[in-house]
């Protein structure tokens, strides 16, 4: 049976080459996103849509579709969980997803992406929602056909959830929220009602910016991040990218009056490189050497910055670092004061800027919105008034205009529906991990102190990183804590957080 094998030879070695493409537009967004001239954009639109189109037509051609036949058809898929299976099954999802739209709809939706931004990002500015509405409108309809191509049993946005978390239904997601939605408003509730404020005004004092660039850079090393194999450099929305075997680009924003601002996002960023460092090399370019799924991705992000980044014993290492390199900034700033700053819970309009406590709801009515448009229960009209009322019941906030509102996020522009709950798994799955990280390694919290996150990262890389797709976003967490993804870690973890404004 020489021919199963030859064809999955050809099969690796043309998609070796696919994402070889992929990962010179990833250097193009990089590149857009940190250093290309303003006049340079639309010449690197044409670049990158050129790109993106040879990748898609290559994909989509019939030779992929007859090696993988090949393959599947033989005994070298036997094994589910061995490369071979998961490279032929994942490669087999995106292929077919690929093929059920139509490439004029990909560019119908390409072009109107980058219109949609200009838009949003002029109604954001103005705050005027009237501006964005109609492109709305056009992206909805888009990302409905997009479902429709694509096909779903029950409900149109498990086709687009689908895209970023293989697996995930808006059924699965709702009841995250249902376990999620009461405890966290009444926890959040009742901090806002406590007489114990977090000092957050030292973290808006002075903190120069070639000290908080050091520090920074400290940190991520210190937590693992091989900077041999990648960078930090500077963009307006931080991000992670990984290009590529020995290639993981990092990006930050420094402001002198915000010290959480910068740290916090290298940390989170950080976390998303070291799983892209952890990814096993030998699979470069397939499936089996690629991230599994957005939600997972956020995890590793939200487990460095939250779970380990806001924690005790991360700051008995670093509070002193960050006192000797802000010296006169925190002169009357004791760690006491200084870990609940960072660990500040209280209601605001701004997703990114939340709190982890505050966080999922911000992201829960950002799911309920997207449903009921997809659903054509909420119509384009209705969003900003839809958006407050919701604000209203979780945060107990009004926004004062639709740039702190239904305008802040660039998702939507983009036709990035279906995204926004993958945070939220994020948080949920990072709980899980965490808890089951403690159990399995004794004294965790003193090799923190100690400044040696080796055995943590260690732990990550043997239960998760290394095996790329091979198991589904929840499969992989049953197997690597014994349990089904559960709200109960993360809410565990947030009242440990709420108890410090003595909150029971
Ligand atoms: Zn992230």
């Amino acid at each position: 049976m020489a021919e199963p094998k030859l064809a999955y030879d050809r099969l690796v070695s043309t998609l070796k080459e696919i994402s070889l493409l992929g990962s010179i537009g990833a250097l193009l967004e990089w590149d857009e996103q940190t250093h290309l001239p303003e006049k340079g954009f639309e010449h690197r639109a044409n670049q990158s849509s050129m790109l993106a189109k040879m990748r898609h037509d290559w994909f989509t051609s019939a030779v992929i579709d007859d090696l993988l036949a090949e393959v599947e058809s033989s005994s070298l898929v036997q094994d589910v969980h061995g490369d071979v299976a998961v490279n032929v099954r994942e490669t087999r999802r995106a292929y077919d997803r690929a093929r059920k739209i139509p490439g004029s709809l990909v560019e119908e939706m390409s072009r109107t992406a980058v219109m949609s931004q200009q838009a949003w990002a002029e109604a954001r500015k103005k705050s005027d929602y009237k501006l964005f509405a109609p492109w709305l409108d056009k992206t909805l309809g888009l990302k409905k056909q997009e479902a429709q191509c694509v096909g779903y049993e029950r409900n149109p946005y498990d086709a687009l959830l689908d895209e970023f978390e293989p697996g995930e239904t808006a059924d699965g997601v709702r009841k995250v929220f249902a376990e999620l939605r009461g405890p966290l408003v009444e926890l959040v509730g009742k901090v806002a009602a406590s007489s114990v404020k977090a000092p957050v005004e030292i973290l808006r004092r002075s903190y120069p910016l070639a000290a908080q660039e050091k520090l920074g850079r400290e940190a991520s090393a210190a937590i693992g991040f091989d900077f041999q194999g990648g960078r930090l450099d500077v963009s307006v929305h931080p991000f992670c990218s990984g290009m590529g075997p020995g290639d993981t680009r990092l990006t930050t924003r420094y402001d002198e009056h915000s010290f959480d601002n910068s740290f916090f996002s290298v940390l989170h960023e950080t976390g998303h490189g070291l799983y892209e460092q952890g990814l096993d090399p030998k699979y470069a370019g397939l499936p089996r050497g690629d991230a599994i799924s957005l939600g997972i991705h956020e995890s590793q992000s939200r487990l460095w910055e939250n779970f380990v980044g806001r924690g005790k014993p991360f700051w008995k290492h670093f509070f002193p670092k960050v006192k000797s390199a802000f010296a006169q900034t925190l002169a009357d700033v004791n760690e006491d004061a200084w870990f609940l700053a960072i660990n500040d819970i209280g209601p605001s309009f701004i997703r990114t800027e939340a709190d982890e406590a505050t966080y999922n709801l911000h992201v829960l009515l950002r799911f309920e919105l997207e449903e009921a448009m997809l659903k054509g229960d909420l119509s384009i009209a209705d969003v900003p008034g839809a958006w407050n009322e919701k604000m209203k019941a979780y945060l107990g906030l009004t926004p004062p205009d639709a740039a702190r509102g239904c305008l802040q996020d660039i998702h939507w522009s983009g036709g990035a529906i279906g995204y926004f709950p993958t945070y939220t798994l994020g948080n949920l799955y990072a709980a899980q991990f965490f808890e089951k990280a403690h159990e399995d390694l004794a004294n965790l919290d003193d090799s923190f102190a100690k400044g040696d996150f080796s055995p943590l990262l260690d732990w990550l890389r043997e239960n998760i990183h290394r095996w790329g797709k091979t198991f589904r976003p929840r499969e992989l967490v049953k197997r690597v804590t014994g349990k089904e993804p559960s709200a109960e870690p993360l809410l565990r973890h947030l009242r440990a957080k709420a108890a410090l404004y003595g909150v029971r």
